[in-house]
């Protein structure tokens, strides 16, 4: 019953998620619900964090070669009267950077500063955007201030699509970096063209949102096909499962089913026969049956198999197997058990049934439903068949019948015995 109510929980969470799926067709950016929202923010971090974590060294490499570039293009293109200054700024640019980077790295990194993670990055970009406007801008080379326009860019745009922050949050963040880089500028007397300036924080800030929205949308679109997947594949082992326990299982009396006692018959014989280890099988048939059926009602005579099976299963070990062979006829398979443990077993068997005191008017030999039991045991004997086996069980059970019914009867493999 739990499983159905799983499954049904589970092709409820599918078609919400399937809705979810043509409404972001439609409408791209659209918001999940609460839980999904959380999820969605949730991965997208993790996989930034894990993206830093990849790209580590590539990015040392890259920064390494970036350097390689500059540091001689400074030199080659800074003003030759205020070369110390500006070259130091320069460089203090490019280490403020790799300081930058790193940190981004170690909050990406470290298990203990990851839940800091977002907070630290957008502390970064604040940091990064105010720093590098003014170490590139306060110089007094002009070409080097033009670099300004290009750096400020590229720290929005990783800003946006490194970090894994929310767009708007990082939008809020850009834009506050960007109003103190300008307050800095004017109340520091820096000779700027204010309008430019703003323009180009303001403007890399914006396309640097728009950009990281556009890859939350696609993002968005991957997260719930695979969320729909992930449903998917639980339903179908859920749907797997069950018809592996439908095929083998008796609905009836709910305990393993005819196939499932061929297998377990053909595992367990073999195991015998390799560990020369004792297996025991028992036959069980309800007596005058036929008799019930017709006296009281096949559905009644339903609950009586039912009682039975439970009686059964009741009476045997952990480690025993039952199942129900067909009509009012059961198996027990004892594993490393010899004649006189399954008797023992078998006792039990017919106790447990003895005490359900079930009223049988039309039954020959007791006043109560009985039954009878054969069993036999094989020792792991290598001249002997599994299918031998299984008729000597079925002969005992035969020979319990014909000495009268409601009795247990033991047959050996080679002779036979009353047990
Ligand atoms: P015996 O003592 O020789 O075993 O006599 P019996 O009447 O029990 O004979 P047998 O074992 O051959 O009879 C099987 C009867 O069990 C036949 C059928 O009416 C009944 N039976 C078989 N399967 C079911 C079932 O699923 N439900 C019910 N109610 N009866 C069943
Ligand atoms: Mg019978
Ligand atoms: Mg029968």
């Amino acid at each position: 019953m739990e499983y159905k109510y799983k499954l049904a929980k589970l092709q409820y969470d599918k078609e919400k998620i399937e809705g979810l799926i043509s409404r972001q067709k439609r409408r791209a950016g659209q918001v999940f619900p609460k839980q999904l929202e959380l999820e969605f923010w949730e991965q997208y971090l993790e996989r930034a964090r894990d993206n830093i974590n990849q790209y580590f060294w590539s990015g040392v490499l890259t920064y390494f070669i970036f350097i390689l570039l500059i540091v001689p293009g400074d030199y080659w293109i800074i003003d030759k009267t205020h070369f110390r200054y500006d070259f130091i700024h320069s460089l203090l640019g490019l280490v403020n950077g790799a300081l930058c980077l790193l940190a981004l790295f170690f909050f990406a990194h470290y298990k203990k500063l990851k839940p800091f993670f977002p907070w630290a990055s957008m502390a970064i970009v604040l940091w990064a955007v105010i720093s590098m406007t003014w170490l590139t801008m306060t110089v007094h080379t002009e070409a080097l201030k033009h670099q300004a326009m290009m750096i400020i860019c590229t720290i929005y745009i990783m800003g946006y699509v490194l970090t894994g922050v929310k767009p708007f949050h990082m939008l809020l963040t850009g834009l506050m970096a960007a109003i103190i880089a300008l307050i800095i500028l004017m109340v520091s007397f820096v000779k700027i063209d204010v309008m430019v300036m703003s323009r180009v924080l303001v403007g890399s800030c914006v396309m640097g949102f728009l950009i990281s929205k556009m890859l939350c949308t696609r993002e968005r679109m991957i997260f719930l096909i695979m969320h729909q997947a992930k449903i998917s594949e639980r339903i179908n082992i859920i749907h797997t499962n069950e018809l592996l326990h439908l095929s083998q299982h008796d609905e009836l009396t709910k305990i393993s089913n005819r196939r499932n006692f061929d297998e377990m018959l053909n595992v367990l014989y073999d195991q015998a026969k390799r560990n020369k280890t004792a297996l025991s099988l028992l036959f069980i048939d309800v007596d005058h049956f036929k008799n019930y059926n017709d006296y009281y009602g096949h559905q009644k005579g339903d609950d009586v198999i039912s009682s039975i099976a439970r009686a059964i299963k009741d009476a045997i070990r952990h480690m025993d197997f039952v199942a129900r062979y067909g009509g009012e006829e059961f198996v027990v398979l004892l594993p490393e058990t010899d004649a006189h443990g399954a008797y023992a077993v078998a006792s039990n068997i017919y106790k447990g049934i003895d005490r359900l005191a079930i009223p049988h008017a039309k039954s020959l030999v007791s006043k109560h439903v009985t039954i009878s039991l054969g069993f036999t045991v094989y020792r792991g004997e290598a001249d002997l068949t599994e299918h031998e086996f299984l008729s000597v069980a079925d002969q005992a059970l035969y020979r319990a019948k014909q000495l009268g019914r409601n009795q247990i009867y033991f047959q050996s493999m080679q002779t036979e015995q009353v047990a």
